[in-house]
This record gives C-alpha cells, structure tokens and sequence, in this order.
C-alpha cells in the first residue's frame, strides 16, 4: 500500500564526497572542515532544500602523484549510482593531470553530475609559507571549499561571474579562492532554478515505477531536455576536430586521397541525393556508436535499476559525440566544396566523371562533396580510436579545467 505523500515535503538533494587516496593530517583536518563549511552555506542559501553530505573513502585511487581527472570522475560515477546520490565531489591529493592549461585545480563534469578536485596545490604551505597549523587548516578549508561550490556551479549551469568574491568568479590564482565566500543572487538565481529539477528527479525516482528501458529513455529525452541540452553544450563537441588530432589527420587524408583521384569524383558526383544524404547518416550514426563503444564513453554499472540520471548521462553524451562528429562531417564537405569549386573546375571534373558527359552541375559537387565527407569521418573515426582512452574521455566529459 503507497502512503500518501505529505504536502510540506522538503526536497532533498545529496552530494557525496568520495576522498580518493591518502592524505595527510592537515588535509584532512581542512577537508572535514571544509566539508561542513560547504553544508553550512548551501543551507544558508538554499534553505528550501534539505541538504545530506555523505563521505565515501577510496584509498586505493590517486596514490600517484598525478592522475587523470576521468579516473576519479569514474570512481565518482561508480559512488553516485551505487548511493543515488544527485552530485559527487571526488577529492584527491594527487596533482590532476590537465591537457589545455598549465595545471588544473578541479575538473567539472556536467554530463555525469561529478566533479573532481585536488589539494595538491592548494596548501597554504606553499602560497603564504610557515602559518601557525590551526591558521594553515582553516585557509586550506576555505580553498577547497571555494573551489568545491564553484565547480557545484558548473554541474549546475551557473556562469562564471565578475565579482571577486562570488564562487562562480573566474579564479586565476589560489589565492583568489580566499576571497570566494559567497553566492552573488544572479549565480544563486540560476542555481536554485537548476537544483529544484535535480531534487523533482529524485523525488520522481523514489516514487516512480519501473518502465521498459525504451520508454525510460524517451521519457528522459522528453523531460530533461533541458538538461541534456546544457551538459552538450557544456561539452563544446564542436571543439572535436581540432582537439582530436588522429581524427583530424585521418580524415583529412581521406579528403585528400578521394579528391586527387578521378575515379572518386566519377563515383561521387554519379550518386543520387538520396543515396549520399543515407550514406551520410549512415556514417554519422556508425562512426559515434563506434567511437562511444570503443572509447568507453558509457559505462554499464551494476546499478540496482536504470535511473533517470543515468539515462540523461547517457543521452548527453550520446548527442556530444553525434554533434562532434557532425561538425568534422561538415568541415569536410566544405572544404570539398570550396576546393571544388576553386581548383577542380567542371571541364577537369567532366573528362575526369566521363559517366557524366560533361554535364557537371553545383548539385553534383554537393553531392561528391558529402560522399567525401562520408567517407572522411569514417576513417576519421578509425584514427580517432587511437587516440588515447584517458584523453578522449576528458574532452568528451570534463567541461573545463579549472
Ligand atoms: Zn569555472
């Protein structure tokens, strides 16, 4: 029998802290502190939530000095499905292994709701030199906790701000983080909107009824869409052809070899739209299954049941990958295109595409155009297989380094 549920429900968000590794006696001292420091204050400003701060230690990961945000992103995901928890922190000691900046503090990932930080640059010890221990632990706190709720910010959708003293502030040095003490009420605004969606989830999950995984999906795909749309965006997919480089090289070569030969241009140009428009979403579809399936971007966890935060992941990442590899595919038309149309002119291309007999129209360069494109994000996507794993997997999930 289903109790009826009472009118004054006060929704209830969770945010696991997961420590990864060892640390030493100030670390955890100032992480504990920090800790409830962050309860404190997400209390303080979202008082129509009931806040809960579970801490979950794996000491087996990050005993290296450095390691890759994705490992502890991970074990976060792993936390966070196992407990149904809404967010997780990961916190590590090891330094976080960063690819576009000198160095990253903390690694936001809106698509999987989890976020990883590290203290290895941030003791006091080697900003402000000998402090008292008891001043050391508490400044320390105040860093990782600054740090902590401003990437709860990004997992939230909140921008950066301009005000030195609000979390969402655009830090460029540690010491920035000590003036970060508050939420300005834009930044507040924007949260409490995107927290009220994540506390309807849970509340949907504890009472709602199991459904076919199709219809789960479509139901998430309907209903988070919002969501989704921002972690993509939070992606950047677009970023993929200039950050993957074996992806790139791949399929420009592709270009290259297809446009040189007249044989491609014969067997492009000859194709109907149809056929080039199927061929093409045919390759889109292909070559983001393939990439997804051989980079391990969806991790299949021994969850109790599929959730709706798991299919949101999912999708999320699903539609990052489409998008990037459709941005590759229509570079590569266009570069076909403006070649085309720059150095192949219709008298080479029609002794070269003789099956025409000279009639070379601009619907037949579209049409070799995306037969090339096809093509080249299908190789593309073979070279982009050998990217490295740890890599494509922080494009693909860490939103920035911050
Ligand atoms: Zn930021």
């Amino acid at each position: 029998m289903q109790q009826p549920r009472p009118e004054t429900h006060v929704p209830s968000l969770v945010v696991g802290w997961v420590l990864a590794g060892s640390f030493d006696e100030v670390d955890r001292a100032a992480i504990r502190l920090a800790r409830s420091d962050v309860l404190r204050r997400l209390e303080e400003a979202f008082p129509a939530f009931e806040w809960r701060m579970p801490v979950v230690r794996r000491a087996e990961l990050g005993q290296a000095r450095r390691i890759e945000p994705v490992e502890l992103l991970d074990a976060g995901v792993i936390e966070r499905e196992a407990n149904q928890w809404d967010f997780v922190f990961v916190v590590a000691a090891a330094d976080l292994q960063s690819y576009f900046r000198p160095y990253a503090l903390g690694a936001p990932a809106q698509s999987i709701d989890c976020a990883a930080l590290s203290t290895a640059r941030l003791d006091p010890d080697m900003t402000e030199g000998d402090l008292p221990r008891d001043e050391r632990i508490a400044l320390l706190a105040q860093r990782i906790g600054a740090l902590a709720l401003h990437l709860f910010g990004h997992l939230n959708d909140a921008p950066h701000s301009e005000h030195p003293e609000d979390f969402m502030y655009d830090f460029r040095a540690v010491s920035d983080l000590d003036r970060m003490t508050r939420f300005s009420e834009e930044t507040r605004k924007v949260l409490e909107e995107a927290l009220t969606e994540a506390a309807d989830l849970r509340l949907e999950e504890e009472h709602g009824v199991p459904r076919g995984a199709f219809r789960f999906y479509l139901h998430a795909l309907t209903d988070r869409r919002e969501e989704i749309f921002s972690a993509v965006l939070q992606v950047r997919p677009w970023r993929f052809p200039f950050q993957f480089s074996k992806l790139t090289t791949a399929a420009a070569s592709t270009l290259i070899a297809l446009m040189i030969s007249a044989e491609a241009w014969d067997l492009g140009m000859r194709q109907p739209a149809a056929h080039v428009a199927l061929l093409s979403a045919l390759a889109l579809a292909g070559t983001s299954y393939y990439l997804i399936h051989k980079q391990n971007l969806i991790l299949h966890r021994h969850a109790r049941r599929l959730t709706e935060q798991q299919a949101v992941t999912a999708l999320s990442v699903i539609f990052a990958v489409v998008l990037g590899m459709f941005t590759t595919y229509v570079l590569l038309f266009l570069t076909t295109v403006a070649l085309g149309q720059t150095l192949f002119t219709p008298d080479l291309i029609g002794e070269w595409a003789t099956s025409l007999h000279g009639d070379v129209t601009m619907t037949q360069y579209f049409s070799f155009a995306a037969f090339v494109a096809a093509l080249g994000i299908s190789i593309g996507a073979l070279g982009a297989s050998f990217e490295e794993q740890g890599y494509f997997r922080h494009v693909a999930y860490v939103d920035e380094e911050t």
